[in-house]
């Protein structure tokens, strides 16, 4: 029976508990299955949520049951005010979680520690520097991988992100693995997705049952167990024996999660998605500046979500352009 009272339970009877929030769409790396090399055009700041607004909506989330919320982007940590940002949210009763490219991090962990921010997931696509500019069009792979270690080292709950690009990064899955050896790290293997501009094809990605193949032709096959997930968890979660930490494969393309999904997405210039892979969005933030009552805008998207991914329900489906077209790339959704 579906939940009519609730404003955040759709059609099919999913609770949207977990909200995810892109507070910025500009980056200061440019990889490129995500942005393009010269930038993305970014909306106007007039019409990005300020500090404020975002407080606003997602105060009106947590009233209607989100108890998670993760703040993305674009690079979170360049925006200027993010943390009069994080003290705000801090006051709601709410847990709070951010996705970083890792660069600006050492300076916020003190920060991040106050406020309880400590489950950051970092996205490193590769252990190679030269591999790294490469992806990312920047130089910064020691800083990354130093900040990384000084996130983990100060006690920080730390998952690394691996899109995986078949021919480029697909080599380096057990050694990402490996990381997991002496480290209570989780490492998770993205499939890759398509987005509007970012070229995607079926031969680029490395498929959930590919990824599993290699590991189980490295490891003996007892020492690969595949351990619990989390309700709603978007990944499948694996452990090599004795090893310290996990991984998982999140994949979305291949084996979506769709049936237990509890998310919805804020972008930065306020309009709710109530899928990834959702052409549509809801402007919310026009009526909040208006003094409107914004639920009934919430309620009728969540009404509207598709039961699979955004209504791309097959592989051919995402691989047609003119559907996923319609879709802006991640770092203007906030992945
Ligand atoms: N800048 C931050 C970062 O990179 O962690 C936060 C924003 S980024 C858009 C969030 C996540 O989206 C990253 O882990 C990134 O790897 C992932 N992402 C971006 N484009 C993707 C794509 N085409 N397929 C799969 N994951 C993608
Ligand atoms: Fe920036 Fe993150 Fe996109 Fe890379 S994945 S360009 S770090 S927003």
């Amino acid at each position: 029976m579906q939940d009519k009272t609730n404003i955040l339970t759709d059609s099919f009877n999913r609770k949207h508990t977990y909200l995810r929030i892109s507070l910025i769409e500009n980056c200061n790396l440019r990889c490129t299955y995500c942005m393009p090399e010269e930038g993305l055009k970014l909306t106007p700041k007039s019409q990005i949520m300020t500090g404020d607004e975002v407080y606003e909506i997602a105060k009106t989330f947590v009233a209607n049951g989100v108890s998670r919320i993760r703040l993305t982007g674009g690079e979170p940590l360049i925006r200027k005010d993010i943390k009069d940002i994080i003290k705000n949210l801090a006051t709601l009763d709410v847990s709070l979680s951010i996705t970083t490219n890792a660069i600006r991090l050492a300076e916020f962990l003190p920060f991040l520690k106050e406020y309880n921010v400590n489950r950051l997931n970092i996205s490193l696509d590769t252990l190679k520097q030269d591999k790294f500019k490469h992806i990312t069009r920047r130089d910064y792979y020691q800083k990354v991988m130093d900040n990384i270690n000084l996130a983990i080292k100060e006690g920080f709950f730390v998952k690394l992100n691996i899109v995986l690009i078949k021919g480029f990064n697909d080599n380096e899955i057990i050694d990402f693995i490996e990381l997991t050896k002496d480290s209570a790290i989780v490492i998770r293997f993205i499939e890759f997705m398509p987005f509007d501009g970012n070229k995607w094809n079926k031969e680029k990605l490395v498929s959930y049952d590919e990824i599993i193949k290699k590991v189980e032709a490295n490891y003996q096959k007892e020492q690969v167990l595949r351990i619990k997930d989390a309700p709603n968890d978007t990944s499948k979660n694996y452990q090599i024996a004795d090893y310290k930490g996990s991984f998982a494969v999140i994949s979305s393309v291949t084996n979506p999660f769709c049936d237990s999904c509890n998310r919805i997405r804020l972008t930065a210039n306020g309009q709710i998605k109530n899928c990834l892979f959702s052409a549509t969005e809801s402007d919310i933030l026009t009526p909040l500046r208006k003094g409107e009552d914004i639920r009934p805008i919430i309620a009728k998207t969540l009404q509207n979500k598709f039961k699979v991914r955004g209504g791309m329900n097959t592989l051919e489906k995402l691989e047609d352009a003119s559907l996923h077209t319609k879709n802006r790339n991640m770092t203007t959704i906030g992945g």
